[in-house]
């Protein structure tokens, strides 16, 4: 699933691809990834500007220029992909009319696109969703701070004002959770998931089960920092391609050839060669190592 550093790499690469180009033209193919009917979101659509890219959490804003703002959502398998050139560009429009689009693009990345826009330069970009959890909503500006406070995000964790006295504030508030409860609660910081969840709980030498009660005042202030340090590592490298993330060009992040524990049952730990030990917490695997994550 795209966390943080993945959504805001596609942010990153959006911004410089389709800031300022106008949409000729949207393909619906599957409208469950909708919030209002495919005709209603074509028609307020067509012809409006990319004025600019934003995230909140894992959300990913795109300001139109006609009062209205796109939110995407990619959850557990979405992606957004920006392709320059299309060959035979007039035929491919017409088979995405007719739900061709599988047959005239052959680029397996394609199998699973959900919606696509047409920009004026003949360029495109797709939203692809295998599991369709995701989505593409359109949101009236002057809805668009109900709908984020609506989600209750927490602080972004690499904001300036997200400091080691706020974090330990959050802290307090349940202390009785295990630490990768709280790094994983939305509520309680923005743009965590599992991945860097359990990555910051080894720099921190804490287990992941570890009560946040229980936490040393050293573990809490590397937590903090890990979270820092963490985050911003995984935007330079573009993020960890577990699954099927990639960024706008459809290239995997690099992150993963970083990861210390995530996805290492078994292997040994790069800091005291002991085993990574995997177990399940709130349904989900976490990775630790059993010997210096006390
Ligand atoms: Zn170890």
């Amino acid at each position: 699933m795209p966390e943080l550093p993945e959504v805001e790499t596609i942010k990153n690469d959006l911004a410089a691809k389709i800031k300022g180009k106008e949409i000729s033209d949207v393909k619906i193919l599957w409208r469950g990834a909708l919030n209002i009917s495919a005709k209603k979101f074509v028609q307020l659509i067509k012809n409006a500007k990319i004025l600019n890219i934003s995230r909140r959490a894992k959300i990913l804003i795109l300001t139109l220029s006609n009062n209205y703002s796109l939110f995407v959502h990619l959850k557990m398998t979405g992606q957004l992909l920006y392709e320059s050139v299309i060959k035979n560009y007039s035929s491919f429009a017409k088979a995405t009319a007719d739900k061709k689009l599988r047959i005239i693009i052959k680029n397996p990345l394609y199998k699973y696109t959900r919606v696509i826009f047409f920009f004026t330069d003949k360029s495109i970009l797709a939203f692809n969703d295998l599991r369709k959890f995701g989505y593409v909503k359109i949101i009236p500006q002057s809805k668009v701070q109900n709908f984020i406070n609506s989600e209750k995000f927490g602080p972004e964790p690499l904001d300036k004002d997200f400091t080691l006295e706020k974090f330990k504030e959050i802290l307090k508030k349940y202390p009785r959770r295990r630490i990768k409860q709280d790094l994983m609660d939305p509520a309680a910081i923005a743009g965590i998931g599992n991945i860097y969840a359990d990555e910051i709980c080894f720099y921190a030498k804490a287990k992941p089960t570890k009560q946040i009660n229980n936490l040393t005042t050293k573990q809490t202030e590397l937590l903090f920092k890990g979270i820092k340090k963490i985050l911003s590592r995984a935007i330079e490298l573009r993020g960890s391609s577990i699954e099927n993330y990639v960024d706008a060009g459809g290239r995997k992040g690099d992150y993963v050839k970083e990861l210390k524990v995530y996805g290492r049952e078994n292997e040994k730990c790069f800091r005291c060669k002991g085993k990574i030990k995997r177990v399940k917490l709130g349904g989900r695997s976490s990775y630790f190592c059993p010997h210096c994550q006390k």
